[in-house]
């Protein structure tokens, strides 16, 4: 089974250049110029990974991925922002974006990210592993994650982090292992996606995300883990 990619862009030589480089790659193309028809098409298709511009018409690239995330927990979402500022970006993050590329960007640069978070996903889905403490319990085989009994949806990039902190109770985990285990040793994206998802993990996980007390902030270095058996 192929990878099956849904490419939400407007401007029709930037999406026809973006599906060229993909389908050469191996991937299959799904193609959309607009927000709604991007999320009729994943209604049909169910892809693996969606792309998403953000501006455009109609319904924008947030839009698109707050409604697919909620319907797919599991896809690999990447962004597509024109603008430079941070803002963009990390309002597209927190709506559950796995990652995000700046235009005009290389197809290369986009192969690579999607195929990083892909093998972080595929290796971990052959994992039975199930990871438990007193309040959280990882099912890796499922990919399913609970608290106190209860499901929590997590994307994909948010497992990969949980796992790893899960892991490794009581140790301080740096960015940059963060990064090379949840997106995947090609990484090249900035650190401040590694602090963008902790904040979205903590609003999910966190009984009081602004104390949190389940994944604490090592000043200077990363993250911990302080949930004990
Ligand atoms: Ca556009």
């Amino acid at each position: 089974m192929g990878v099956k990619v849904l490419l939400v862009e407007d401007e029709d030589n930037i999406r026809q250049f973006t599906k060229i480089n993909l389908v050469r790659e191996g991937f299959e193309i799904i193609e959309a110029e607009s927000g709604e028809k991007g999320v009729e098409l994943a209604e049909k298709h169910n892809p693996d990974v969606a792309v998403l511009d953000i501006m455009l018409p109609g319904i924008d690239g947030f839009e698109v991925c707050k409604i697919l995330r909620r319907k797919y927990p599991n896809i690999v979402i990447i962004m597509l922002t024109a603008k430079t500022q941070d803002t963009d970006k990390i309002e597209g993050l927190e709506r559950g974006a796995d990652d995000y590329l700046t235009k005009p960007f290389n197809p290369r640069e986009l192969i690579l990210r999607i195929k990083s978070v892909l093998r972080r996903t595929n290796t971990e889905a052959e994992n039975d592993q199930i990871i438990q403490d007193s309040t959280f319990k990882l099912d890796m085989y499922s990919r399913s994650f609970y608290k106190n009994g209860k499901e929590i949806t997590l994307t994909p990039t948010e497992l990969n982090i949980i796992k790893l902190l899960m892991e490794n109770p009581g140790k301080a985990i740096t960015r940059d292992e963060l990064m090379d285990k949840a997106w995947g040793k090609d990484f090249i994206g900035d650190a401040k996606i590694v602090d963008v998802n902790m904040r979205r993990l903590r609003s999910k996980i966190e009984e009081d995300s602004t104390h949190p007390k389940y994944i604490v902030t090592v000043w200077g270095v990363g993250y911990r883990w302080e949930n004990r058996k």
